[in-house]
């Protein structure tokens, strides 16, 4: 092996991730008065949260009356009772306070006439436990995602968090139990790092480029949760996978729901507005896991469009162009730059799209990582914490809501920043990394760096890639999953014959997508192996063959370990369906009396 040395650094808080949730999280370290180092494999304005649009949820009631207890009502009906209803009351008592907080430093909100945060109704946002839409969405126009990041950056660069931007972290490590730290490669110059620290939060996103077509940024590998699998410790409930009906084919960029709201409709191969068949009178319009099954049912079965036959046609031609100027000037942009289609004259590829990951690190509401040691599914993991997408805390339990996750980010970031001050001691001593630490990183960088076989990182990528999209999306049985689990081991397999043809170690992307495919494919296993278990139907994951909620049996969380072999190993950790505080416990009952 080549001779690689380790840069030594100490810091009370390392967070990986510079997303909404690391910022947030890294923000209230460094307010705690900790040291705190925050690594990135991109610029920070850079993260996925970025492109967020709709906005974050608080019952703030600007636009009319709203209650926190009326938004825990939605997000726990929401989460089809998965969500853990301690951490789904935390979110939504602490949501009007995080959002103004986030105010205060400067994000600039849309207003209402009379200078409020102003606030749109969105899916599943009601009033009045279910009585009617209420408008509970906070706005920065359609840019919140990017107000709220750039906002977050500049406090945290103001509390004198120490950035480390283009690092790309390899693995936690882990001393009997107790995580000490990270390893990192820094891209630009290729040098090796440790990182260590007393407590490490792992804010690494969302794993959507495991399917072939994510409405997320390429970067959105999960690689924090494939470090928790390397580190012999579960994911939670990663069969829960939410689509979006209208991805652009290939690129993935979301086309909005409102395209089909203008009088948009959908295609397949033989000309034939197929949604007519499957929802004859919400058609187009029907809600968007039907939408999306009904393609892929298409597609399935032969009347895909394209030479593969593999996507599905999204028309707005017929509609007059100053309407679709006036009204959809970003979509037929989008349209134009990504399948250079003209929305005028043509109509655009489209295939369901995965948009956002409810499964991840299991945690407490404190932002601490689980796992499960003999009969206690709630065992801490010292000195290791998981906010953000990459965390299943869980709040969106088997299908998120609209603009809850922005909030997550923000809540829980905040709450992983206030434990950190309660729970790590400033510049505590910590002892030496020992020499051998770290090596297990430096074994899996060296052997992918040398990799010579015949098959190139992207075939192996796309194969994956297809498998899960094929197998493992929105039209679920138990054969189409099995196929699915056969796909992931042929890829497993495969990885023996990969091939990186460049061997440096400054900005070489060949290697870093290559250790980024490692990490999606453990991701990949688990999802796939989950949904096979899984035999009923809730929230997200739809099965044909078990089509009703099964809550005596299914009434729990999964929990998955995945060897390096990619065998999965399935375990079970019980909801909380119990609240934080016993005087509001009536009002969200038990889901068997709905
Ligand atoms: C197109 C789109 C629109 C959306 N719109 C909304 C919306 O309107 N409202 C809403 O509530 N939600 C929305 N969502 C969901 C929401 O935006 C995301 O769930 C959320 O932003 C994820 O934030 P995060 O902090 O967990 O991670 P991200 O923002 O994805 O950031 C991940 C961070 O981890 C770092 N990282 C990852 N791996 C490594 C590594 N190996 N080494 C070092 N650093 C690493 C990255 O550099 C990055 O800084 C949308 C999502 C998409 C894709």
């Amino acid at each position: 092996m080549a001779d690689y040395k380790w840069i030594d650094h100490t810091y009370d808080v390392v967070v990986v991730g510079a997303g909404g949730s690391g910022l947030r999280a890294a923000l209230g370290a460094s307010q705690a008065g900790l040291k705190t180092a925050c690594i990135t494999k991109v610029f920070p304005t850079r993260s996925h949260t970025v492109a967020a649009q709709g906005g974050i949820s608080a019952s703030l009631g600007n636009m009319g009356e709203d209650d926190w207890r009326w938004h825990m009502y939605d997000t726990v009906k929401g989460s089809d009772w998965l969500g853990d209803q301690d951490a789904i009351e935390y979110l939504c008592r602490q949501a009007p306070a995080a959002v103004y907080e986030l105010e205060h430093w400067g994000v600039p909100f849309s207003r209402t006439e009379d200078g409020k945060i102003y606030q749109r109704a969105f899916g599943g946002m009601t009033r009045n436990f279910g009585e009617g839409p209420v408008q509970r969405t906070c706005a920065a126009a359609d840019r919140t995602g990017h107000a709220i990041l750039h906002t977050l950056y500049g406090q945290s660069v103001r509390h004198e968090t120490e950035f480390f931007i283009e690092y790309f972290a390899l693995d936690l490590i882990m001393e009997d139990g107790v995580c000490r730290g990270i390893t990192a490669w820094k891209l630009d110059d290729g040098t090796l790092h440790r990182f260590r620290a007393q407590t490490v939060v792992l804010a690494t996103g969302g794993y959507g480029r495991a399917y072939f077509s994510a409405t997320s940024a390429h970067t959105c590998t999960g690689d924090g949760n494939a470090m928790v699998l390397r580190a012999g410790l579960p994911l939670q409930d990663m069969e829960f996978v939410q689509f979006h009906p209208t991805g652009i084919y290939g690129a993935g960029c979301l086309i909005t729901e409102g395209a089909r709201g203008e009088g948009g409709y959908l295609t397949n191969s033989e000309g034939e507005r197929f949604m007519e068949r499957y929802a004859p009178s919400a058609k187009d319009l029907a809600s968007r896991d039907v939408v999306s099954r009904s393609m892929t049912m298409e597609i399935r079965e032969g009347r895909g469009v394209g030479p593969n036959k593999d996507h599905i046609h999204l028309h707005l031609d017929h509609l007059d162009p100053a309407v679709l100027h006036e009204r959809l000037p970003g979509i037929s942009e989008s349209a134009r730059v990504f399948s250079g289609v003209d929305v005028t004259k043509a109509p655009i590829p489209v295939l369901p799209t995965v948009h956002y990951n409810m499964g991840g690190i299991p945690t407490n509401y404190h932002g601490e990582v689980l796992t499960k040691v003999g009969d206690n599914a709630d065992t801490v993991v010292p000195g290791l914490m998981a906010v953000g997408e990459a965390a299943c805390v869980s709040v969106h339990g088997a299908n998120r809501l609209g603009s809850n996750s922005l909030i997550d980010l923000v809540v829980f970031g905040r709450a992983a920043g206030l434990r950190l001050g309660e729970t790590v001691t400033p510049g505590a001593s910590q002892p030496e990394f020992k020499p051998e630490e770290g090596q297990i990183s430096l074994d899996r960088l060296d052997k992918y760096r040398h990799a010579s076989g015949g098959t190139p990182t992207a075939k192996l990528r796309l194969q994956m890639q297809r498998g899960m999209q094929n197998n493992c999306a929105v039209f679920r049985t138990g054969e189409v999953l099995n196929e699915g689990v056969e796909a992931m081991r042929e890829v497993y397999k495969g990885m023996a014959d990969i091939g990186v043809s460049d061997r440096s170690m400054v900005w070489n992307t060949d290697l870093m997508e290559t250790l980024e495919l490692d990490n999606l494919l453990c991701q990949a296993a688990v999802t796939v192996n989950g949904a096979v278990n899984r035999e009923e139907s809730r929230g997200a994951h739809a099965r044909e063959d078990f089509p009703d909620r099964n809550d005596e049996t299914w009434m729990k969380h999964t929990l998955a370990w995945c060897d390096d072999k990619g065998d999965v190993k399935i375990d079970y950790r019980p909801v909380h369906d119990y609240t934080m505080s016993k005087d509001i416990e009536y009002i969200v009952p038990k889901a068997r009396v709905y």
